[in-house]
């Protein structure tokens, strides 16, 4: 525009005002408010005071992810210069943008926010949106603050008018009405001064105030150069810009840490109470039991399918089905290619009859309508095997039925879980040979599997507990934390697969190298009296150990950055045995094995099939 036609227009020009957006000073009147628009990139008042706050929170700098909807112009051009695809901008019309800096996404934020993972922004910009919404907007809030990462900005402003807000969503309201009232034709409420801040405490935390005072941050000469109206400078008002910053930890339970004396040894205690907290929301709640393998899954689920009626009463209710439950989950959610695979290490090998994957669903969708006030709890090995297309189908479920879950997970430390897994092997497939570089290969250690559930649900809805013997006990004290109680009983029950004997491991180990495919009879019977031979506790060689160490304190690593365990106890010090005598035999100990298998021979044939191999769960 050149300068004759920006004179010959009702432009004003003032050399007091600056657009703090592109350092024009010339501006426009707009709906009777003066100096309302910017005359060069036509930014009104609140953008240009929201470009003030962004800029005053040091929120132009590369690397962020930010979600902006109905997006300003100038805004689109500063964030998609700095952010490139990581700037998100979107709208419901997608087509009421022809910008040349980035490309509009479609979001309809009255049902498309619940496909968004969990944590996916730090920063969510919206400005005179939510008064268009045709839905509650307290659970679009809460969508926003789901996928907000902790420590993240969101930054709003809406039409305020009056104290409380009114609304009406009906098609009945003629239009000139909703003109009147609402002041727009597609406006189906203008909020109150009062109770918009009411509602934002519900979602955000309550806190002093959830807005932002332009006199806290910036000079009134600062405010008048960039032509924002004196009745926007402090309160709450049509330009008001709200904000809140997602706290790192949890609102909720944020000062209740900060008083905690110390931090609690146990992680495992203060994490269930967390886990309450996260819990004490309405709609239908959910506990899956994801694991990890050699954790107790078996026992838990024992101990819960023997008390379901007493924990139905205290308002737990136990998805224990005819089938396969962990089978059933599988099928239900895991994704066709996977399904086609069939790889399911961690599950029984043995062929069970093939599941429908919709009668799977609906199977689970039954258990979920049905739960009523009830906390549902679903344990299946098959969760933990679950990569990130298995968990974004089951959360996306989960959200579009309003279920709040919370994942529990019980966690053996690297070399523990290394440890026991290794004689697991040992009854059935590992073999002297395996014990070399291609050893972890056997035994997958990646906690990182986890990620895919954090990102899906956020970090606070994961309960990594620390595992140990008694964990049924653990379970108990978890679910009082929820105000779950009953009188259960506790059989003292064997322990599914007890820990064996170096010397056995030893000789199932020779075994498997010599004996896979022949006679599998005579194999099953040798190999359940090689079980019982006596002598030291079982340890991983030195070498292992040593291979290891890097990947278990990577693996630690990872569960005290992100899921806040104690990284001591996941790195305890791990006594191995010097090579020559894991690998090796000596007089004793092959004395020791002949006498065993002499003595189990001359008895008759034990029909039980105690820890038989063919893959049995690891
Ligand atoms: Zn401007």
């Amino acid at each position: 525009m050149s300068d004759t036609l920006a004179n010959a227009d009702s432009t004003v020009t003032d050399v007091n005002l600056l657009c703090p957006i592109c350092k024009t000073d010339r501006f426009l009147p707009f709906n009777g408010r003066e100096n309302a628009r910017c005359a060069n990139c036509h930014a009104m008042e609140r953008t240009r005071l929201l470009w003030l706050v962004l800029d005053k929170h040091g929120l132009f700098k590369p690397g962020l992810r930010v979600m902006h909807i109905a997006p300003e112009l100038p805004l689109i051009k500063r964030f998609s210069e700095l952010l490139s695809d990581r700037y998100y901008a979107c709208d419901i019309n997608p087509e009421r943008y022809s910008s040349k800096f980035t490309t509009l996404r479609p979001l309809d934020i009255s049902c498309d926010l619940v496909k968004i993972p969990s944590c996916s922004f730090d920063v969510i910009i919206h400005s005179h949106v939510l008064e268009h919404v045709r839905c509650d907007v307290e659970p679009v809030l809460q969508e926003f603050e789901r996928i907000l990462a902790p420590g993240g900005h969101h930054y709003l402003s809406v039409p305020i008018r009056g104290d409380e807000t009114r609304e009406d969503m009906s098609d009945e309201l003629p239009l000139a009405e909703r003109l009147r009232l609402f002041g727009q034709a597609d406006h189906y409420r203008l909020f109150g001064r009062r109770s918009l801040p009411e509602m934002l405490d519900r979602v955000w935390g309550a806190r002093e105030k959830h807005h932002v005072e332009p006199l806290d941050l910036f000079t009134p000469g600062e405010l008048a150069m960039a032509a924002i109206p004196e009745d926007a400078w402090s309160g709450i008002g049509g330009h008001t810009i709200f904000h809140h910053v997602r706290p790192l930890i949890r609102g909720a339970s944020a000062a209740a840490r900060a008083s905690r004396p110390e931090p609690s040894k146990e992680r495992g205690a203060a994490s269930a109470r967390d886990a309450a907290d996260v819990f004490a929301g309405v709609g239908p709640k959910l506990i899956l039991h994801i694991g990890m393998p050699k954790t107790g899954t078996t026992s838990i689920q024992r101990w819960l399918t023997a008390n379901r009626d007493e924990a139905r009463r205290a308002g737990l209710d136990y998805w224990s089905i005819a089938e396969n439950h962990s089978e059933a989950i599988f099928m239900a959610f895991a994704t066709q290619k996977r399904i086609d695979k069939g790889t399911m290490w961690f599950q029984r090998a043995a062929a069970s009859a093939k599941l429908d994957s919709d009668a799977c669903r609906k199977s689970f969708d039954a258990f979920l309508s049905g739960l009523g006030d009830r906390t549902g709890y679903v344990s299946a090995e098959a969760l933990w095997s679950f990569g990130p297309e298995d968990v974004r189908n089951l959360a996306l479920y989960l959200r579009q039925r309003q279920v709040q879950a919370l994942i529990l997970c019980w966690i053996r430390p690297p070399a523990e879980f290394l440890k026991t897994s290794t004689q697991q092997l040992c009854r059935s497939t590992l073999a002297v040979s395996d014990f070399g570089i291609r050893f972890h290969r056997k035994i997958p250690l990646d906690y990182r599997r986890l990620d895919a559930w954090v990102e899906q649900f956020g970090r606070e809805r994961v309960a990594t507990q620390q595992f140990d013997s008694d964990v049924v006990a653990k379970l108990e004290k978890l679910l009082g934390a929820f105000g779950i109680d009953f009188k259960a009983s506790r059989k003292s029950e064997r322990l599914l697969n007890p820990s064996i004997s170096l010397v056995a491991a030893k000789a199932l180990l020779a075994l498997n190298m010599t004996a896979n495919g022949e006679n599998p009879d005579r194999s099953r019977r040798l190999r359940n009296i090689l079980l019982d031979i006596g002598g030291p506790d079982f340890q991983l060689p030195d070498s292992v150990l040593r291979r290891m160490r890097s990947a278990f304190e990577k693996e630690a690593g990872y569960l005290s950055d992100v899921l806040s365990m104690d990284r001591e106890w996941l790195l305890p010090e791990t006594g191995g045995i010097d090579d020559a005598s894991f690998f090796q035999w000596n007089y004793d100990e092959v004395i020791n094995l002949l006498s065993a298998i002499a003595g189990a021979l001359a008895k008759p044939e034990d029909k039980s099939d105690k820890g038989s191999g063919g893959g049995s769960r690891l």
